[in-house]
């Protein structure tokens, strides 16, 4: 067996498993952002926070973004990633400070990219987004949450307003030691191809998406 030796040669029980690698200026369409680069040495991800401002400690505007290739990156209709990412830039930038944090490896709810497109083809035969991931062997939603507590605890952060409608995401911050002093909603209007799939967040995921009973009612 093997000890736990750190970088410098000694064996170091102290080190932080969340370590803060690179801060950086980050222009974007959205403002001028700091990019703060994290190295998970339990998991082995590369992480990043977007910080716009000087947020302090307190009720710092705060998104959590769990990665989707398919919706941040190529504006896939399938979820409302993509646009919850640019609402919550938008948002922070508005705000004049504020934090988001961008979860690599929460791909599908965590399941991973190739098992995320494979529940999509499921989905695409009538399973629900729910049903897919079982179907498949895989867990509905695995992601963890405890990196964020402590990228956002190497922030300053002591408490949010998280701007989520997902419950889960809540209660993993509070468990991790950050305090949620206000849940935001991040609605996103819905469209053809994603409303069986928000349908299914809100039904069976416990999401808070009030805004679906206009189109649930045009359209039943
Ligand atoms: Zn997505």
């Amino acid at each position: 067996m093997t000890e736990n030796i750190g970088v410098l040669g000694k064996k170091s029980p102290q080190r932080t498993d969340v370590e803060r690698v690179v801060n950086v200026p980050l222009p974007t369409v959205y403002g001028p952002f700091q990019a703060v680069g994290y190295f998970d040495h339990e998991r082995g991800d590369e992480q990043v926070a977007l910080v716009y401002g000087d947020p302090g400690p307190d009720r710092v505007l705060t998104r959590l973004h769990s990665e989707c290739l398919t919706g941040d990156a190529f504006g896939s209709r399938h979820c409302e990633c993509g646009d919850q990412l640019a609402s919550a830039l938008r948002a922070v930038a508005a705000e004049g400070s504020g934090v988001v944090v961008y979860l690599r490896g929460h791909e599908g709810r965590g399941i991973g990219l190739l098992a995320k497109l494979r529940a999509m083809a499921l989905q695409a035969e009538g399973l629900d987004t729910v049903e897919a991931n079982l179907a498949l062997g895989l867990p509905v939603d695995a992601r963890d949450y405890g990196v964020a507590a402590r990228i956002l605890d190497d922030l300053g952060v002591r408490s949010v307003r998280l701007m989520s409608n997902n419950p889960r995401k809540r209660e993993a911050l509070v468990r991790h030691g950050i305090q949620v002093a206000e849940q935001v909603p991040l609605l996103i209007p819905p469209c053809e191809s994603n409303i069986t799939y928000l349908r299914t967040k809100r039904e069976r995921l416990d999401h808070h998406l009030p805004h679906l009973d206009a189109v649930a009612h045009a359209s039943s």
